[in-house]
């Protein structure tokens, strides 16, 4: 169990996101409540990637293998930073996948961010195939050896083919659910006007309105806007407009 989230709207401070609801992300670091999957806390590390503004297409990064909770400089900073495209996570390392700041999401290249919530089963003979598919050049730059990692190379390479969002986290669960039976594969994408997400083992939900969508792992109140998305669906979304495409996995 991994929590994230994404926010687009108007520009807002990310302790909006991480901070001030009761059940922000930084709650949901040390007192998730949807636990599928196993795990009990997020204290593997953290994750933001946020657009700064329209002049600055490419997203800020910032990861780390600490808690969210334990950075103290963290409450000011997001106070004072505003965006209106925002992608946050916390991290729960499955056994076995070493818990650096490189394999904490969002992973990012040029406008993208991504990231990866559950775990791939038979990690990593059981994509062995999956990943033959791959230029080398992605294998030896992977982030981290993870099976997150592997992930954002399989939807990195389609999208610089100009694959949609949509489709591509769809194409790559496909193929990853075909390969590993009995994985986990929350996926969330966006490149900071829409956001892609699929439930495939964990929880998800999405709140809409008022020119804002925020699509996160578990409500970040108890507001009756939210509702959840089913499992094994493909969410597609900007601050106009929500898509849910139900049952297109099982
Ligand atoms: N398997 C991924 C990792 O170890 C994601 C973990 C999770 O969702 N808890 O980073």
């Amino acid at each position: 169990m991994c929590r994230h989230l994404v926010y687009l709207g108007p520009p807002a401070p990310l302790s909006r996101l991480l901070f001030d609801p009761p059940h922000g992300l930084e709650h949901q670091s040390w007192a998730p409540r949807d636990m599928r999957g196993g795990g009990t806390i997020n204290a593997d590390g953290f994750g933001l990637g946020w657009f700064p503004s329209a002049d600055l297409p490419q997203p800020v990064v910032y990861r780390s293998a600490r808690p969210l909770w334990s950075d103290l400089a963290l409450p000011a900073l997001a106070a004072a930073t505003t965006s209106g495209a925002v992608l946050a996570a916390v991290r729960s390392a499955t056994a076995g996948m070493p818990v650096t700041e490189s394999a904490a999401a969002p992973f990012h290249d040029g406008p993208w961010l991504f990231s990866h919530n559950g775990r791939v089963t038979g990690w990593p003979d059981s994509v062995t195939g999956v990943a033959a598919g791959l230029p080398v050049r992605d294998l030896i730059t992977l982030d981290a050896p993870t099976d997150s990692a592997l992930l954002w190379a399989l939807v990195r390479a389609r999208l610089r083919a100009g694959g949609p969002l949509g489709d591509t986290l769809s194409q790559v669960v496909g193929l990853v659910a075909a390969a590993a039976p009995g994985s986990r594969l929350n996926l969330l994408l966006t490149d900071g006007r829409s956001v892609a997400a699929v439930t495939y083992g964990h929880a998800l939900s999405v709140r809409a309105g008022d020119g804002t969508v925020l699509v996160a792992s578990e409500p970040l109140d108890d507001g009756p806007a939210w509702r959840p998305v089913p499992e094994h669906s493909l969410l597609v979304a900007d601050p106009s407009a929500v898509h849910i495409s139900e049952g297109i996995f099982s």
